[in-house]
């Protein structure tokens, strides 16, 4: 009962404020820091990333420990990257008596996630659960997806538009090369939204919480990942031009050739990328692979 009195109290502004002061802790910009000040995000979030499922949680960025603490109390273990050394002595106050926590200092981007994973997982598979700092969310979640580590699944409170573009299916507007390698790799869920007054400070812009469930296979058949992906990007570059123009532009194809093979996978010889299905993003990088 005491361990949950101080959980909510970290995620009270006051008590947080009081804390942060105490320690002669500022604030950086720089490095995304806006910490949850609404005690209803964490224990969901904790309740939602699949902690039981898995060996344990990997969480990014834990700021003064508030959904660290969470995940403390559902996975058998928690493994906290953060950047930032000055909220070293704060963890360790506020985790104190977490016997199944470890942070470990280090730039989430540079880490060998491989080996830590490794190290303190035994091979996993692990859940990832984090609210991450804005200004790399791209790199962090697509790194994640894309590089081969056992995950079961990306838990992740995201600026809101980000969350939509990362959940937007290919064959609608928002969707992005970022949306194409989302569902290539896993199943996206917008699971709810949090209002900018949830952080302190509060940012510019609300956010939201997502679920990406790693898949077992992937949705389609695609006979070169690699150009699969480069054929994806290279749709996107130019979104204003017709996805035959943009592909041919990108790969350096004869425009009349990614026509035919947009003939081919069903869709118009005309159409944007952002009207391509997966299906149809499968085809073309099929019928492409080998035309360069
Ligand atoms: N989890 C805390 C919360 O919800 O209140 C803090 C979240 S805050 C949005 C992002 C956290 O990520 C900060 O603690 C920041 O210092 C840390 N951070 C920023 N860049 C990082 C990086 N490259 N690698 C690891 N942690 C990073």
């Amino acid at each position: 009962m005491a361990e949950n009195q101080k959980t909510s109290s970290l995620a009270d502004p006051g008590a947080l404020r009081e804390l942060l002061t105490r320690h002669g802790f500022q604030f950086s910009k720089a490095m995304g820091q806006n910490f949850l000040i609404n005690p209803s995000v964490c224990p969901r979030m904790a309740a939602a990333c699949g902690a039981e499922e898995c060996v344990g949680v990997l969480e990014i960025g834990p700021g003064v420990g508030v959904l660290t603490w969470e995940l403390a109390q559902v996975a058998k273990k928690v493994v906290a990257i953060e950047l930032d050394s000055r909220l070293f002595p704060v963890l360790e106050e506020t985790l104190r008596g977490q016997g199944n926590v470890e942070i470990v200092q280090g730039d989430v981007l540079k880490l060998d996630l491989h080996a830590l994973i490794q190290e303190k997982f035994g091979g996993g598979p692990v859940c990832v659960c984090a609210n991450l700092p804005y200004y790399i969310t791209s790199p962090v979640i697509m790194g994640l997806l894309e590089s081969g580590l056992p995950l079961r699944s990306l838990t992740v409170l995201v600026q809101k538009e980000a969350a939509q573009r990362l959940c937007a299916p290919p064959g609608t507007r928002e969707c992005g090369t970022v949306s194409v390698s989302v569902q290539y790799h896993s199943q996206p869920e917008l699971l709810f939204q949090v209002g900018r007054g949830s952080f302190l400070p509060p940012p510019k812009v609300d956010s939201a919480v997502l679920r990406l469930q790693m898949r077992a296979s992937p949705p389609v058949q695609v006979a070169d990942e690699a150009f699969f992906f480069r054929v994806a990007r290279g749709a996107f570059s130019q979104r204003r031009k017709t996805a035959a123009n943009a592909v041919s532009a990108a790969l350096g194809v004869p425009k009349p050739r990614v026509q035919q093979a947009l003939l081919a996978a069903g869709a118009k010889e005309n159409a944007r990328a952002e009207q391509l299905t997966m299906e149809q993003f499968a085809a073309l990088s099929n019928a492409l692979r080998g035309a360069q």
